[in-house]
């Protein structure tokens, strides 16, 4: 069975017991939230203490709750090219079907990943955070045309304009060398 995380989340618990058994039945609701720990990757991620909104849509039917939601919240991270810091709004609909948990089923295990109605109320600290973790973006970009970084030194494109090395051609190279040789020796 699973265990609501009450203590982490207190806000991602919704009361059901007004749909229960009122199978046509719904009920709409926003919940606002601070994020209780950082949710995505080491790129980007929704920060610990960042303001979340959801928007609930909770449907009675016959196997138990369909809960439709829309999520939305600021990611931060840094950009894949230039590792500037930057800030993604994100915005992802997810939806779920929670079941009852009825006497007559109590001989058949439920799936584990089986969300379930516990004591007339759903968990959605699950669905919202994984929900958010597939809006996040693979390779966060602070501009799609991002420059990225000098590969010779590692300044910034962006920053610099017109950002360029004194090449030398390979031919000359070797001379080159030799000439900073005798300059060393002398
Ligand atoms: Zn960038
Ligand atoms: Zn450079």
């Amino acid at each position: 069975m699973l265990e609501p995380n009450a203590a982490a989340v207190p806000e991602l618990t919704v009361s059901v017991r007004q749909l229960a058994n009122r199978p046509g039945t719904s009920r709409q609701l926003t919940v606002n939230f601070d994020a209780a720990e950082a949710i995505g990757t080491e790129v980007i991620g929704v920060p610990e203490g960042q303001p979340v909104s959801l928007e609930l849509l909770l449907e009675s039917v016959l196997e138990g709750v369909l809960a439709t939601g829309t999520v939305r919240s600021t990611a931060r991270g840094e950009c894949g090219r230039c590792l500037e810091e930057l800030s993604v709004p994100t915005e992802v609909t997810f939806q779920e079907l929670f079941e009852f948990s009825e006497p007559a089923r109590a001989g058949e295990a439920p799936a584990e990943d089986q969300l379930m109605v516990i004591d007339d109320t759903i968990d959605l600290t699950v669905p919202v955070r994984d929900a958010i973790v597939l809006s996040l973006p693979f390779r966060p970009l602070c501009r799609e045309d991002c420059a990225g970084l000098c590969p010779q030194c590692g300044a910034r494109l962006a920053d610099e304009p017109g950002h360029a090395h004194r090449t030398v051609d390979p031919r000359w190279a070797a001379l080159q060398d030799l000439l900073e040789d005798e300059r060393e020796e002398i």
